[in-house]
């Protein structure tokens, strides 16, 4: 299992009491696997990609990433286990406003101390694959909302992630491009091999995904 989580329970200060966010979850996704996450609003969800971003370290429970167990690294190695081996990609795409298409993918690269020139290569080939051939000197505001989120699945994809977390990823877009955007990740998924998660509340995206885990009050099912 590429991203493996066991028996995770994460709490979070609430007033005197505390609230569990997660309790006792486990999560398997193997390479190639497009799972999504569904549940309400507040049930856990994003809490649950943290802890897999290792973003949070949660109360109890293991955590592991591209065969890394996470539960006792350092604040350091988990930045480094992030950077190299996990692809995040949230709901709103948080593009740098005075950059182009290409650039941001490039300052990818240059956090992890990559040589620019092969990274250039790298980064028209994904931006190729995700159909944004033409679009490399765009900044965000000449770019559609479909298309920024298009630079934000690339650029997630950098420095070669075998996880892949996506949160969301169709609440900013009309119907047609949300369905574009989750088969663009059904494919990616497969094509690269990735352990995908995603976190959805549409329910027209769940056509395309492997397995489906249900979140209620932190605790999550599975089929
Ligand atoms: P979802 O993504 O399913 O909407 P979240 O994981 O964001 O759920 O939140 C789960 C619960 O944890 C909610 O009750 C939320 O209010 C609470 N929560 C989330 N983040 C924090 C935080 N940083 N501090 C305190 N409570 C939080
Ligand atoms: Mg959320």
């Amino acid at each position: 299992m590429t991203l493996k989580l066991a028996d995770v329970v994460l709490t979070y200060p609430d007033g005197d009491r505390t609230l569990t966010a997660l309790d006792h979850a486990d999560l398997a996704v193997a390479p190639g696997e497009f799972a999504a996450v569904v549940g309400p609003s507040g049930s856990g969800k994003s809490s649950l990609l943290a802890v897999a971003a290792t973003l949070i370290t949660p109360d109890a429970g293991a955590v592991t990433v591209a065969g890394r167990d996470v539960s006792g690294a350092s604040a350091a190695e988990r930045t480094r286990i992030r950077r190299d081996h996990v692809g995040i990609v949230f709901q709103q795409a948080n593009l740098l406003a005075s950059l182009t298409t290409l650039d941001q993918l490039l300052v990818m690269a240059d956090l992890a101390g990559r040589p620019p020139r092969a990274a250039a290569g790298r980064a028209r080939e994904l931006l190729a694959a995700v159909g944004l051939e033409g679009k490399e000197h765009k900044r965000p505001h000449q770019l559609s909302g479909g298309e920024r989120q298009r630079v934000n699945i690339a650029r997630a994809l950098m420095n070669s992630p075998e996880v892949l977390l996506v949160d969301e990823p169709t609440s900013a877009l009309d119907h047609t491009r949300g369905e574009a955007v989750v088969a663009l990740l059904a494919g990616l998924t497969r094509e690269k091999g990735l352990a995908t998660v995603m976190v959805t509340h549409d329910l027209a995206a769940l056509a395309l995904v492997d397995t489906v885990h249900t979140m209620a009050d932190g605790v999550l099912t599975h089929p």
